[in-house]
């Protein structure tokens, strides 16, 4: 098991890749905590930190907001004594053409998407440098870190804010052996994509898009969070690695 007994932060971990990256530590031997944002999402939460075992916890909190992410990380020393893994998996995309977005929809995903990581990262690698021994701090980012996407000028914004975020941390944090890496995955099939996959001609189109053929799974992000999250990836930090069927080397057919 690669991550033994490790204690893992995976954010936004009750729904689509987040919990399929929960899933995948447990299965590896992780202690995890699963962190959601609705309360409405209690009793699902807590039945999943049961059924993963090894100690797992749930605890809501909003990641873009400081004082949610501090209590988190309280509660997480408090109850482990130690943080070894953080995943930042929590986020949100707005579709709107750009001429009629809101500021309140740019700050709403902006505060999830980029405030969010900001908030963890550091309260996690503060927690890393104080404990000593190192840490992993993988951020879900997207191939829109990257790639323009129409429609969705603050998603892509965010994403790439992410990217470089990732790309300074690796640098300041390399002394204290935190590794920092993005998965920039392409179309994968969770609830944020429900309209595209309800949709038969939409996901047809889509599919077309992809070299592979098909949607890709959580379980096929999960499986790169957990060897990025584990001892194997030591000399890997500062980079994305893309999980996306051949999406992004796809050319357009005339
Ligand atoms: P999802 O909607 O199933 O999961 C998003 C999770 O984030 C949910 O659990 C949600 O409750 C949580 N969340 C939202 N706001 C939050 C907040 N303020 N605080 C804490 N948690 C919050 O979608 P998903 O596809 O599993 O998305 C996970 C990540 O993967 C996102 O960052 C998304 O941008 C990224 N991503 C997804 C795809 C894809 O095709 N599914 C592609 C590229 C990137």
């Amino acid at each position: 098991m690669k991550l033994q007994d490790k204690v893992a932060l995976v954010t936004g971990a009750n729904s689509g890749i987040g919990k399929g990256i929960a899933t995948r530590f447990a299965a590896e031997g992780a202690r995890v905590v699963i962190n959601y944002h609705s309360p409405k999402d209690d009793q699902q939460a807590q039945a999943m930190a049961r059924d993963l075992g090894h100690d797992s916890i749930a605890l809501i909190g909003d990641v873009s907001k400081r004082t949610n992410v501090q209590r988190m990380m309280s509660q997480i020393v408090e109850r482990f004594g130690r943080l070894d893994i953080a995943v930042n998996n929590a986020g949100i995309e707005i579709k709107k053409p750009f001429l009629e977005a809101t500021d309140e929809e740019w700050d709403r995903v902006m505060g999830v998407n980029v405030s969010g990581v900001f908030y963890v990262s550091q309260s996690a690698a503060s927690q890393m440098v104080k404990q000593g021994g190192g840490g992993k701090i993988i951020n879900i980012s997207s191939v829109h870190e990257d790639i323009p996407f129409s429609g969705y000028t603050s998603y892509c914004a965010s994403k790439g804010a992410v990217r470089m975020m990732m790309r300074n941390l690796a640098i300041e944090l390399a002394p204290y052996r935190i590794n920092v890496n993005n998965i920039a995955p392409g179309a994968i099939a969770t609830p944020i994509n429900r309209a595209v996959l309800d949709d038969p001609n939409a996901k047809e189109q889509a599919i077309e898009e992809i070299p592979w053929g098909r949607f890709g799974q959580p379980d096929e992000v999960a499986a790169v969070a957990a060897f990025l999250a584990s001892d194997e990836a030591q000399y890997v930090t500062g980079s994305t690695y893309t999980i996306d069927g051949g999406l992004v080397r796809q050319v357009t057919k005339y």
